[in-house]
């Protein structure tokens, strides 16, 4: 199809921001459900993502939110070059400020070249001081429209829903001035897994957002290294839909593997081909993961280098529900300052219950196994008992954290 068969499609918003300020609150408060509630230990476990719509100059207009456990997934789905953000809304806590991590989401908004609505939250909570934050942050270059900047502040409350159809206006007018969403609807779909996990009643399930043309029902599609047809797709109230458009997220039954976040998916002509795809990206994972394998360190090598104290490492396992919350994990254990002499390494990382090949790779490599909200498998702890190896399960990121973190100064001594 040509430039004639491009249709607008609605913006894809990442929220962003230190944590606390109210990114899942808000989100929650636009959509007017509840899932902060069931959040384990109040922090986003999984990247969830919901369509909403609002009035802007008497016309209905779409927008997609993504809920992301940190702005490092978004970098690292970025850096798999998943481009999956058209905007991002920074949220800043009127009665807290600009904070450290507020910079840090700034500086991945900015990097990836999205346009920035800030939303200044918790405008009811008293000690709010919405001038102070906008002078905080045209100090990073954020220069709010009312200071003959170009960019939109919106106070808001994710409580009391002040400011909520300002700031989707907001981000409708930001979109429809910096970018020219289109996109053709007509084409096989194609886009991205941003968050996938296993089901125990229905395999795997990815969470997916279609950037180009429409998923449906039936379509046999390629999924990282999963394949399959499709069997059903559920909006985000888990309603069955037949097909899913450009910028609709939705998610995917019907696939033989979990994809990663950040991992593409193409419709293709037929199961068969579907097949063979997967099997080919598979094979050269399997090849690369063979290539590091072999400079992998032996037990007896390692131990050798302990003792003399050539080198002091911690290598870790991650296992998880979801490929959200493993690469929120990861993200978080890598910002472990451990100091320099020793060091912190994920081997292995995947998506499922702890299985014996994932304590078997733990024994041959000395590693120790961090379980997210999983369990293990069939005969999984009877052979870590045997072969010593250390299983841990946790169900909050910062018990996780700080736990691994305690070892690591255990080690230093
Ligand atoms: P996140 O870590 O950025 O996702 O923050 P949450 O959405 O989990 O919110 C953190 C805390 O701030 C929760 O206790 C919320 O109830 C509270 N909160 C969020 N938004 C507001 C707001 O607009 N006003 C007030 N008073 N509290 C808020
Ligand atoms: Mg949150």
């Amino acid at each position: 199809g040509g430039e004639e068969d491009l249709a607008a499609r609605p913006p894809v918003v990442t929220v962003m921001g230190h944590v606390d300020h109210g990114k899942t609150k808000l989100l929650d408060a636009i959509r007017k459900t509840n899932v902060v509630a069931g959040e384990a230990g109040g922090i986003t476990q999984a990247i969830g993502a919901y369509q909403v719509s609002t009035e802007v100059d008497e016309t209905e207009r779409k927008l997609t939110f993504i809920d992301t456990p940190g702005h490092e997934a978004f970098t690292a789905m970025r850096a798999r070059g998943a481009k999956s953000t058209d905007i991002a809304v920074l949220v800043v806590a009127a009665d807290d400020g600009v904070m450290p991590q507020t910079i840090e989401a700034l500086n991945h908004a900015l990097a990836a070249d999205v346009p920035i609505v800030v939303a200044v939250n918790k405008i009811d909570r008293e000690g709010a001081d919405p001038t102070k934050v906008r002078g905080q942050l045209a100090e990073y270059g954020l220069v709010p429209e009312e200071y003959g900047g170009d960019t939109l502040f919106v106070d808001v409350s994710a409580v009391t829903g002040q400011g909520l159809d300002d700031l989707l206006e907001a981000v409708v007018l930001t979109a429809d001035a910096a970018l020219d969403l289109r996109a053709n609807p007509d084409m096989d779909g194609q886009g991205v897994a941003i968050e996938a996990h296993l089901d125990k009643g229905r395999g795997p399930v990815a969470t997916v957002l279609v950037q180009r043309g429409t998923l449906h029902v039936g379509d046999s599609i390629v999924a990282g290294t999963g394949y399959g047809r499709v069997r059903a797709l559920l909006d985000d109230h888990g309603q069955n839909v037949d097909e899913a458009p450009p910028s609709f997220p939705v998610q995917v039954l019907g696939l033989t593997a979990v994809p990663g976040a950040g991992d593409s998916f193409i419709v293709v002509d037929d199961d068969r081909m579907a097949r063979q795809i997967a099997e080919r990206r598979a094979s050269r994972l399997r090849m690369a993961a063979q290539a590091a394998g072999t400079k992998r360190k032996t037990l007896d090598q390692l131990f050798d280098q302990l003792e003399k104290g050539e080198e002091q490492e911690l290598r870790l396992i991650l296992k998880g529900d979801g490929a959200g919350s493993v690469e929120a994990l990861e993200d978080a254990l890598s910002k472990i300052d451990v100091g320099d002499e020793v060091s912190l390494r994920v081997i292995d990382r995947g998506v499922g219950a702890i299985t014996e090949t994932n304590v078997s790779l733990a024994a041959a490599s000395d590693a120790v196994i961090v379980g997210f909200n999983v369990r293990p498998q069939g005969k999984a702890t009877e052979m870590a008992d045997r072969e010593g190896v250390d299983i841990r399960y946790y169900s909050v990121i910062y018990a996780a954290i700080d736990e691994i973190e305690a070892a690591l100064k255990g080690l230093l001594k």
